[in-house]
């Protein structure tokens, strides 16, 4: 999920490395690390070892390797902080790492808190190899059980270590060479990876595989090679780059590179040449971290999604819940707590239990929830919902329900953050860095993740197998329907352009779409600071309606589902008072072309999914606007990304 960079020639490493890992800086991270192979011989005292910076031991064996060491430094923390321990060439070492081959990585946690023992490069016990990882290895856990009753010990939390342990675990039952290793352990490795791998033993080599998490191969003159997650780190190095496709793998060395599959068949790679410049590559491409998070919806979701959910079986697996899942599948009564976005993620959550799972359930606002005495038995089971994971006032909810014998979950997007450590269980987002400051992918991660809940819940108890099938074969499906949505971004910019100088908007919805049309009007107003309100649809006749006129641009979330007929009433009773409306709308349906002055279509889903869907073309708007309106769209005034103040 976040990111690397690899280093091949006659340059000293580190310095590319670092600049690197600045370069990826963009995509938000929580520490970073670095592993040179250094020359055989003695290495600069303090220069050797594996461990966090400060740490200067290898992990034993290094004495035994011919022709390098590896000198691993990684660090929480910022690029900044690493380079600082570096010390650089005017060091307290007198220089810095000495070689001329090497890896560095930025991680976003997904599996360990950030700290500098689970940041990245990883190494086998012997520190023989470095490996960084992007991704999830989704069957880490089973191959952590079989390593372990190896005899083997883990120094960190991370999925990344399992996968370092499985190569040398090969290597040592097989005598392979390290390329064959890696290969080996990799078919037995199931989830999303980019990886890339030094040698100590082989300092003219590097190693690197993806499936589902980029990597570029940039070839340099003069006997360099670079590789990257992005284009960012090499761009200012070369231009002739390979795109690694997923199931490939390839090594690099000085003067040139082999790229196969990854079960060993030779592949023919074209070399492009990149066409962006390095400010257009700082985003992404994006012009905003906002534009770029709703583009990566459908990867988010795959992400969230990832290993927990088998449609085939008819099966969810919430590793984070499993200890936990008899008392949340007998709960009395849920209650869901959570604030802004979040908090409109748990209204679509409190509609998908009680119907999938009829448990009871409540939503709160995390503000109130703590300062209104809540009543709370011994069945009732609270959900915090962060996106950051230290909302102040979630975590004091958190407390609240805790101190009062609740069972306390969380549902978060950044690991290790206060909520996700100090409630009793949960599931994360994974749905990657989210930096801009008006909450997308986490929305829409945090509905997938609570449409798993229920589901979860549901499981053997109020669905039959089915059924679940049925739900869960939906629920895969939705990245691709996302993914066919964003290719209208330019119709809703279109829209927005008409609209941009309104002053105020409303939005209804219905049943699963009113949560929608609550979160659509926060995001308009969050960050083009049009006055927006959200309503049920039905709401409009006992007030709103009196605000109705030519100028009041009305967004119907109008899909064919269930409350249909009764949203169209709504949506002619504005019509008939010149209301300008605007509907989101199935695919296929043109019944309220003539009444709407624009309709947005979304690709058809179960009902209790569509919000998944439906908050796209709204997000996309809310953007488009606030970008024509020249505001500040990825940090709006007085607003905070994270906020931990009550
Ligand atoms: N899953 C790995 C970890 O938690 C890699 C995370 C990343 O992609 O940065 O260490």
């Amino acid at each position: 999920m976040c990111g690397i960079v690899g280093y091949i020639g006659d340059r000293e490493a580190e310095e590319i490395l670092v600049k690197g890992l600045e370069r990826l800086e963009y995509r938000g991270y929580d520490s970073a690390g670095v592993a040179v192979v250094e020359a055989g011989g003695a290495a600069p005292e303090g220069a050797a070892g594996n461990g966090a910076v400060g740490d200067g031991q290898a992990k034993g064996g290094a004495a035994a390797i011919p022709s390098g060491r590896l000198a691993v430094r990684k660090k929480k923390g910022k690029v900044g902080q690493l380079r600082e321990a570096l010390g650089g060439t005017n060091g307290p070492r007198g220089g810095g790492l000495r070689g001329s081959v090497g890896i560095g990585h930025t991680r976003w946690a997904t599996h360990g808190a950030p700290s500098d023992v689970n940041a990245h490069p990883h190494t086998p016990p012997d520190g023989r190899f470095a490996l960084v990882h992007n991704g999830i290895i989704e069957n880490y856990a089973a191959l952590k059980e079989r390593l372990q009753e190896k005899g083997r010990e883990f120094e960190s939390s991370t999925d990344t270590e399992v996968l370092v342990h499985l190569i040398d675990d090969v290597q040592q039952a097989t005598g392979l060479p390290l390329e064959e290793a890696v290969r080996q352990a990799l078919t037995q490795t199931v989830g999303a990876y980019g990886i890339v791998v030094a040698s100590a033993e082989n300092p003219d080599f590097l190693i690197a595989a993806r499936n589902g998490s980029p990597l570029i191969l940039g070839v340099g003159d003069d006997g360099e090679h670079f590789i990257g997650s992005d284009a960012a780190p090499l761009i200012e190095h070369t231009r002739q780059v390979v795109y690694l496709e997923d199931g490939e793998m390839a090594v690099v060395r000085r003067d040139g590179y082999d790229v196969k599959t990854i079960e060993g068949a030779d592949l023919e790679k074209e070399i492009h040449e990149l066409e962006w410049d390095l400010e257009e590559i700082e985003k992404g491409g994006y012009e905003h971290f906002m534009l770029k998070e709703i583009m990566e919806q459908p990867t988010a979701l795959e992400d969230c999604m990832r290993g927990r959910i088998n449609p085939d079986k008819g099966q969810v697996l919430l590793g984070g819940l499993t200890e936990v899942m008899d008392r949340l599948g007998s709960a009395d009564r849920v209650i869901l707590v959570a604030c802004g976005t979040s908090w409109h993620a748990a209204l679509v959550g409190e509609y998908l239990i009680e119907s999938l799972a009829k448990v009871p359930v409540e939503v709160e606002y995390a503000s109130e929830f703590r300062y209104r005495e809540p009543i709370l038995r011994e069945g009732d089971v609270v959900i915090a919902i962060s996106q950051s994971g230290e909302t102040a006032d979630t975590l004091a909810a958190v407390r609240e329900a805790q101190e009062r014998g609740a069972l306390a979950l969380g549902v978060c997007n950044v690991v290790g953050s206060t909520i996700a450590r100090e409630t009793d269980a949960g599931v994360y987002l994974h749905a990657g860095p989210e930096i801009g400051v008006a909450s997308t992918k986490a929305f829409t991660c945090q509905v997938c993740v609570l449409a798993m809940i229920a589901l979860a819940m549901a499981e053997g108890r109020t669905l039959a197998d089915d059924q679940m099938q049925a739900h869960l074969d939906a629920l895969a499906g939705v990245p691709d329907k996302v993914r066919t949505e964003l290719k209208r971004d330019e119709e809703v910019a279109d829209l927005a352009k008409v609209y941009r100088y309104a002053a105020n908007f409303l939005y209804l919805g219905r049943g699963y779409n009113f949560p929608v049309a609550l979160e659509g009007a926060l995001k308009l107003k969050e960050i083009s600071y049009i006055h927006a309100e959200g309503y049920p649809a039905a709401e409009m006749k006992h007030g709103p309606i009196a605000l109705i006129d030519r100028f009041m641009p009305v967004v119907f979330i109008a899909m064919k589902d269930s409350t249909y007929d009764k949203v169209v009433s709504n949506i002619e009773e504005v019509a008939a008072r010149d209301g300008a409306v605007i509907a989101i709308t199935n695919a296929d349906n043109h019944e309220l072309d003539d009444l709407c002055e624009y309709v947005m279509r979304v690709p058809e889903t179960m009902e209790y999914l569509s919000p998944l869907l439906t908050v796209v073309p709204l997000q996309l708007m809310s953007y488009h606007m606030a970008v024509m309106r020249g505001c500040d769209v990825d940090q709006p005034r007085n607003l905070a990304k994270s906020v931990t103040v009550e």
